[in-house]
């Protein structure tokens, strides 16, 4: 394994040292002759790419169809967008009581901390977001918690993004203070990509703020495929059970990716061997740039009925998809 070189390096240097250019990631996987072509270099202006290191260490040399590399790469049919993919498909910004604070459904409020992450997924439903004027700070936690307060409904706290993890501890720890003075809040939960791509992250000192918080604990994170886990990853998500927190996983169904019963029946085994169990399988959102990795909706059922076949019922993730104005994910 080449990942013996990431395992005692720091996160945050990790995080310093991404690759943002494509013809350096072209270089480093030997694929020397794939064609960049113009509007590749237009997308990747428009939404620039970022992977860590240790991320294109599982990517397989030599192989321009490689399951992580496609998710990172810029390409041309990103130029090429059909009208019923838009910038906005999830209505967001209609959502958004105050800067950073997302509530559409009833119990749990979803806050993104920050716009930052370790990587670009080409898919991302939140490309286009305007991260930039949603980031609370921290004078506007007295509205925040006000607003939360006036809710007596909602229990649970979202940290979303962007990816919540790409903050300093010392920013998270001042975050979760904060939400666990709040008594109705009994779950404080993370949708974060970071321990995938970067396991180093969960560290000894984020181990510990986790530990002094009393809230029940959710780390929900984002793999698509197998190849993304190794053993840095189980040792993360090992430590993060130490520490009673719930490790769930979700996925989003791309075309040429993970379009297919064994590599998601695959995926839900490394998982579990890791101690997560999937959790959320997400018909992609119809995003502006990203219709190339579209499978519809009888494709995705299909599969959904194969894997109820070839897997025990708590590894088949929950097909659904986001409806606006719906209270919760819509089950397909
Ligand atoms: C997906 C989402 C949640 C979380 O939904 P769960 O079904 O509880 O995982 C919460 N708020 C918003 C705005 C969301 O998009
Ligand atoms: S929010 Fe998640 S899916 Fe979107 S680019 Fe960041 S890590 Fe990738």
């Amino acid at each position: 394994m080449i990942n013996y070189l990431f395992k005692n390096q720091n996160w945050q240097s990790q995080l310093n040292d991404l690759i943002t250019d494509p013809f350096e990631l072209l270089e480093q996987l030997k694929l020397t002759k794939y064609d960049l072509s113009d509007d590749a270099l237009l997308a990747n202006q428009q939404f620039r790419l970022r992977v860590p290191r240790q991320f294109v260490a599982k990517m397989q040399q030599g192989n321009a169809f490689d399951p992580l590399l496609l998710q990172v790469l810029p390409h041309h049919l990103e130029m090429h967008n059909p009208s019923d993919f838009i910038t906005d498909p999830l209505h967001e910004l209609q959502a958004n009581p105050h800067t950073g604070l997302l509530h559409k459904y009833a119990s749990r409020v979803l806050l993104t901390l920050t716009g930052a992450c370790a990587i670009h997924c080409r898919y991302c439903f939140r490309r286009h977001f305007p991260y930039n004027d949603n980031m609370p700070k921290s004078q506007d936690w007295l509205d925040i918690q006000q607003y939360i307060v006036s809710h007596p409904e909602i229990n649970e706290i979202i940290l979303s993004g962007g990816d919540p993890l790409s903050l300093t501890n010392q920013k998270l720890k001042v975050w979760l203070n904060r939400f666990s003075s709040l008594t109705q809040i009994k779950t404080i939960r993370f949708h974060t990509r970071l321990p995938v791509v970067i396991p180093q992250r969960i560290d000894a000192e984020f181990l510990q703020i986790l530990d002094d918080i009393p809230q029940q604990k959710v780390m929900v994170v984002h793999a698509n495929h197998a190849q993304e886990l190794d053993q840095e990853f189980d040792r993360a998500m090992h430590d993060l059970r130490q520490k009673n927190v719930i490790c769930l996983n979700q996925s989003v169904l791309l075309k040429g990716i993970n379009d297919n019963s064994v590599t998601l029946s695959a995926l839900s085994y490394r998982l579990f061997q890791a101690t997560v169990l999937p959790y959320y399988l997400h018909v992609l959102d119809k995003v502006a740039g990203s219709a190339h990795f579209y499978q519809p909706d009888s494709n995705a059922i299909q599969l959904q009925e194969q894997l109820r076949l070839a897997l025990p019922g708590y590894l088949v993730p929950k097909l659904v998809r986001e409806v606006n104005g719906e209270l919760s994910k819509t089950p397909l």
